[in-house]
C-alpha cells in the first residue's frame, strides 16, 4: 500500500486532460494544435487537416435497454462530425473502433452498422477504417473523424474578442429533458414489464438525446453569409461548461441573457414536469450537440434573421465575470457544475 495515490475523480475530467496535455509538447511544425479544442489542427498543405475522436461507452454514455443500437451507430458518428463543424469544418472521413461482448449478435452489430451508414450517408463521410476487438462486458464504440478547414476559416475556441457577440443554433436543453423522459420509462418497465412505454408526446426531445444531428448546414450558411466565428465550440457538456471553455481558451469573459437562451416548448414543459428548472437544464443538460460561436458586432447583421441563430449575449474582458441575466434581472454566476444546483426541487422554475 502506497499513500501516493490520488483520486482520478478529484482532478475531474479536464484537470485529467490538462494533466495529460502538460506532459507533451509538439514536435512537428505541422502540428498546428494539439490538446485543447474540439478537433487537432495538422498542416497539410494549402488547409487544414482536423482530427477529433469521440468514444462512447456502454453503461457510461448509452443505456442498450432503451437506445436503440442503430441510433447508437448514428450518434458515435454525429457527435464526431459535431467537433469537426466546431472548427469551421467538415469531416470527410471516419474510422470507427469497436469492442464487442459475446452478448452481442452478428444482426445487433449490423444494426449498429447500418446507423454508422446513415450518418455517413447523411453527412456525405467516408467510413475508412477501424479496429474490432472483444470486450469482457459491453460495448465500446470509439470514431475518430478527419475533416478539413480553409486556413483563414479556422475557428479556435480561443478567439473570442470585447464585444463580440455570442451565438447558439437550435434549441437547448432537450436531449437532457429527453433522457429523463428515458429514464423513467426504464424504471417503468423494470417494475412491470408488461407496460408499454408512452414516448409519443415526447419525440422531439428523445429524438434529441437517441439521435442527434451535427449542426453542420450552419457551416456552409456561414460561409455563404461571409461570417467567420471569432471562437466556435459544440455543446457536448452544457452551454455553461462551454461558455466557459470559450472564456478561458479566449482569456475574456462571457455575459449572456436567460431571456435569449433557446428553449424548444416540449423541452420546457417537460423540465417542469420533472419539476427540473428548465434553463438549468438548457446550461447543464448538455448533447444538444448545437454550435456555440462568437462573430464581430460587424457580422451581426448578416446573421439577425438565420431562424435558427440566437444572439445570447456578448464578450467583455473581466475574465472572471461569467454570468447569465436572469429574467428577473439578477446577476447568476455561470459555472460548469449548475448554477443552481443544490436549489431544492420543485421550489421554483425558470419562469417562477
Ligand atoms: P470534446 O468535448 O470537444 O470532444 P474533450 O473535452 O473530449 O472535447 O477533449 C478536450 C481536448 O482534450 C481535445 O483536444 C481532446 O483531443 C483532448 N483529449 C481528451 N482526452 C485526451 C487524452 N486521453 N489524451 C490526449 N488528449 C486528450
Ligand atoms: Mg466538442
Amino acid at each position: 500500500m502506497t499513500n501516493n495515490r490520488h483520486e482520478i475523480s478529484d482532478l475531474g475530467e479536464f484537470g485529467l486532460i490538462a494533466r495529460i496535455r502538460e506532459k507533451f509538447v509538439n514536435t512537428n511544425t505541422s502540428s498546428v494544435f494539439g490538446i485543447g479544442d474540439d478537433a487537432a489542427v495538422i498542416d497539410t498543405g494549402d488547409h487544414y487537416t482536423l482530427i477529433a475522436s469521440d468514444m462512447l461507452v456502454e453503461g457510461i454514455h448509452f443505456d442498450l435497454t432503451y437506445t436503440p443500437i442503430q441510433h447508437l451507430g448514428y450518434k458515435s458518428v454525429a457527435v464526431n462530425v459535431s467537433d469537426i463543424a466546431a472548427m469551421n469544418g467538415r469531416c470527410e472521413q471516419i474510422t470507427v473502433n469497436i469492442a464487442i461482448s459475446n452478448r452481442f449478435s452478428v444482426e445487433a452489430i449490423d444494426a449498429l452498422y447500418e446507423g454508422i451508414k446513415a450518418a455517413c450517408e447523411n453527412y456525405k463521410v467516408d467510413l475508412v477504417g477501424g479496429d474490432t476487438t472483444s470486450s469482457t462486458s459491453g460495448l465500446i464504440v470509439s470514431v475518430t473523424a478527419v475533416g478539413r478547414v480553409a486556413k483563414d476559416k479556422i475557428a479556435y475556441r480561443h478567439g473570442a474578442k470585447e464585444n463580440d457577440i455570442i451565438c447558439v443554433t437550435g434549441d437547448l436543453g432537450g436531449a437532457f429533458t429527453g433522457l429523463q423522459v428515458l429514464e423513467r420509462e426504464k424504471q417503468v418497465f423494470l417494475a412491470n414489464p408488461e407496460m408499454q412505454p408512452s414516448l409519443e408526446k415526447y419525440d422531439y426531445i428523445v429524438g434529441r438525446q437517441l439521435k442527434p444531428d451535427a449542426r453542420t448546414e450552419i457551416i456552409y450558411d456561414l460561409e455563404e453569409f461571409g461570417v467567420i466565428p471569432t471562437s466556435m465550440i459544440d455543446v457536448s457538456d452544457g452551454l455553461a461548461s462551454e461558455l466557459l471553455h470559450l472564456s478561458t481558451a479566449s482569456k475574456v469573459g462571457v455575459r449572456i441573457y436567460e431571456d435569449k437562451v433557446p428553449i424548444d416548448q416540449l423541452t420546457f414543459e417537460t423540465a417542469v414536469e420533472f419539476k427540473l428548472d428548465p434553463i438549468t437544464c438548457a446550461l447543464n443538460g448538455g448533447e444538444d450537440y448545437e454550435l456555440l460561436f462568437t462573430i464581430r458586432k460587424e457580422d451581426q447583421e448578416k446573421l439577425k434573421r438565420h431562424p435558427e441563430v440566437h444572439m445570447i449575449g456578448y464578450v467583455h474582458t473581466r475574465r472572471d465575470e461569467n454570468v447569465m441575466i436572469s429574467k428577473q434581472g439578477t446577476v447568476v454566476p455561470l459555472t460548469a457544475q449548475g448554477w443552481n444546483h443544490f436549489r431544492p426541487s420543485g421550489s421554483t422554475t425558470a419562469n417562477g
